[in-house]
């Protein structure tokens, strides 16, 4: 598959959850991130990402002026998305096939989950006290 940013190509790399493995494939050049639907909230939910976005977060910063591109499975426009929570985060989407992220982005979104796993702690010990 190639990057739809930059053109390079882009390498599957598989990890293993507990909920079975989740495959992500990253830009050789611009190490910006493709998930398949469904893939981002598995990856999220497991913590087993650390090595996945390893992109240098200032190439991410760059590659994320370029907003206009096509699905690299459908070749179709892809849908310009903001995270609602953290608008620094935007990304682009197809429905029909997954999302994009630049480098460093998948770091931050990982960081809101820590949050809710947070949040959800603290309102189980404030019911508990
Ligand atoms: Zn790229
Ligand atoms: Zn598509």
């Amino acid at each position: 598959m190639q990057c739809p940013k930059c053109n390079s190509s882009m390498q599957e790399h598989t990890l293993s959850t507990l909920e079975g493995n989740v495959t992500v494939d990253r830009c050789d050049a611009c190490k910006g991130l493709w998930f398949d639907i469904g893939e981002a909230e598995a990856l999220k939910k497991k913590w087993m990402s650390d090595h996945v976005d390893s992109g240098d977060p200032n190439v991410g910063k760059e590659q994320n002026k370029i907003r206009d591109i096509n699905c690299p499975r459908c070749d179709k426009p892809m849908e310009k998305l903001t995270d609602p929570l953290q608008t620094h985060i935007e990304y682009e989407a197809c429905s029909d096939h997954g999302m994009y992220l630049d480098a460093g982005e998948f770091t931050d979104y990982k960081y809101e989950t820590l949050m809710d796993i947070f949040r959800d702690f603290i309102f189980m010990i404030k019911k508990k006290g």
